[in-house]
């Protein structure tokens, strides 16, 4: 099912930023720049998840927040605080937020927060890799059968499908699926252990290859 997302954030690299990844894993996001735009979005109700920028030009996101809480209790919320924000976190918290992530942000950790959110508030969230279902809500690949995947195998998945055809190296996995902020040399084969095993699970409902290698460069699924 696809989730109809509020996107209100003032900046509009990180708002395209993010309205594309959502797209990408099949939402309909709506963005929006100021904060009386994202007010008067907010309480129609309409979406299934808000991301609320903090300051915003007009109406600011822990007001955006409170109000759309209070118009609707049930409503999902995630905030974008900037770096070393505590405060906003707990101002955030405080206006009923039900969680948060600190600017600057990698697409792996947006994208988990939203699945996180999107679950707990009954959205399910399924993508495809080369023609092979994903469901990112029971981490699992393929109809039937079924193949059961970790968080970490999904967010892989996803990540690499966001580019098919382009081959990601160990490093760019490492930083924006594991969140590693420097990486070292030994710790590639981390990557390289784990697309063997999930290799391995993938094999059980598809013959096709769905992680590539590609000598020198990385990963890839097919384009
Ligand atoms: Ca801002």
């Amino acid at each position: 099912m696809q989730a109809r997302i509020l996107v209100v954030e003032d900046e509009a690299a990180i708002r395209r930023g993010l309205c594309d990844v959502l797209a990408y894993h099949g939402h309909e996001p709506v963005p929006v720049a100021t904060g009386t735009d994202g007010l008067r979005e907010a309480l129609t109700g309409r979406y299934d998840l808000l991301i609320l920028d903090v300051m915003l030009p007009g109406v600011d996101g822990l007001t955006i927040c409170e109000q759309a809480r209070q118009a609707h209790p049930r409503q999902a919320i995630l905030m974008l605080t900037a770096r070393g924000g505590e405060s906003d976190v707990l101002e955030g918290f405080r206006r009923g937020a039900d969680d948060y992530v600190p600017k600057p942000f990698s697409v792996a950790q947006v994208v988990a927060r939203v699945e996180a959110l999107l679950r707990r508030a009954g959205v399910s969230e399924r993508f495809e890799v080369a023609g092979l279902p994903v469901d990112a809500t029971r981490l699992s690949a393929g109809d039937t059968p079924t193949v059961e995947l970790t968080r970490r195998d999904v967010e892989l998945l996803a990540y690499l499908a966001r580019t098919p055809g382009r081959p990601v190296s160990r490093d760019e996995l490492l930083r924006e699926v594991w969140g590693y902020a420097i990486t070292r040399g030994v710790e590639t084969r981390c990557v390289d252990m784990h697309i063997a095993k999930l290799r391995k699970k993938l094999a059980t409902v598809t013959r096709r290859e769905i992680v590539e290698t590609v000598r020198g460069a990385g990963y890839r699924v097919p384009g």
